[in-house]
């Protein structure tokens, strides 16, 4: 397994490529602001990366201590190329919105 992203306490970590990716697609993770990490993990899922979850617990409340995306190393190729289009399709349905408002 490759790790492609991890979200932890301390900030985010991409994997260089998925970095890269992102950033063709107008998201930029160096500005906090302007990605929500949490909200792009189901297009991450459905190009076909695995999402493991650390978390421990004290009695009835738990944190989330980080959250890593894993890709199969034979996966990561189509990975990517996958991904491309799952954005390509999500920009292509914003777009559409726009048009319905219009
Ligand atoms: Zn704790």
């Amino acid at each position: 397994m490759t790790m492609i992203m991890q979200v932890t306490d301390e900030g985010t970590q991409y994997a260089e490529r998925l970095h890269e990716l992102l950033a063709e697609f107008g998201v930029n993770p160096e500005l906090e602001d302007e990605i929500d990490e949490i909200s792009l993990l189901p297009a991450y899922v459905l190009a076909g990366a695995s999402i493991r979850t650390e978390a421990h617990s004290h009695g009835d409340h738990m944190h989330v201590v980080a959250i890593t995306v894993e890709i199969a190393d034979e996966l990561e190729q189509a990975f990517y190329e996958t991904l491309a289009q799952v954005l390509e399709a999500s920009a292509a349905d914003e777009d559409e919105d726009e048009d319905e408002d219009a």
